[in-house]
């Protein structure tokens, strides 16, 4: 699905046709599905216009839109998710945690 307003040319949306909104709701045939999809667009982005793909899929409180989806944003081939996090709170695109630092990031995970 192409989104109406995109951010970038190209900037598009997978998304399941039942309506779904936590990730653990999807069969596992959806999840085949939106994967297949996945890289038919990553494909077709990377033939029509010379880019790769950024997925992502926002939490549920993240959304504007409940219905899960999956993002697709075509970017130079030199960016990738740390060039995006670098600019969205001005960090350098690598950091060193001290081995105290990264337990205690470990921990909030589990
Ligand atoms: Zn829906």
């Amino acid at each position: 699905m192409i989104i109406r307003e995109p951010q970038i040319e190209g900037h598009s949306l997978i998304l399941p046709k039942r309506h779904v909104e936590e990730i653990v709701e999807l069969t596992p045939k959806e999840i085949k599905s939106l994967q297949n999809l996945a890289e038919m667009a990553v494909k077709l982005i990377d033939e029509k216009l010379s880019k790769a793909t950024l997925i992502v899929m926002n939490s549920p409180r993240q959304r504007s839109q409940k219905h899960i989806h999956y993002q697709l944003l075509p970017l130079d081939r030199k960016y990738g998710i740390r060039d995006l996090i670098g600019k969205m709170y001005g960090v350098p695109l690598y950091t060193s945690k001290t081995e105290e630092e990264l337990e205690k990031m470990t921990n909030c995970l589990k």
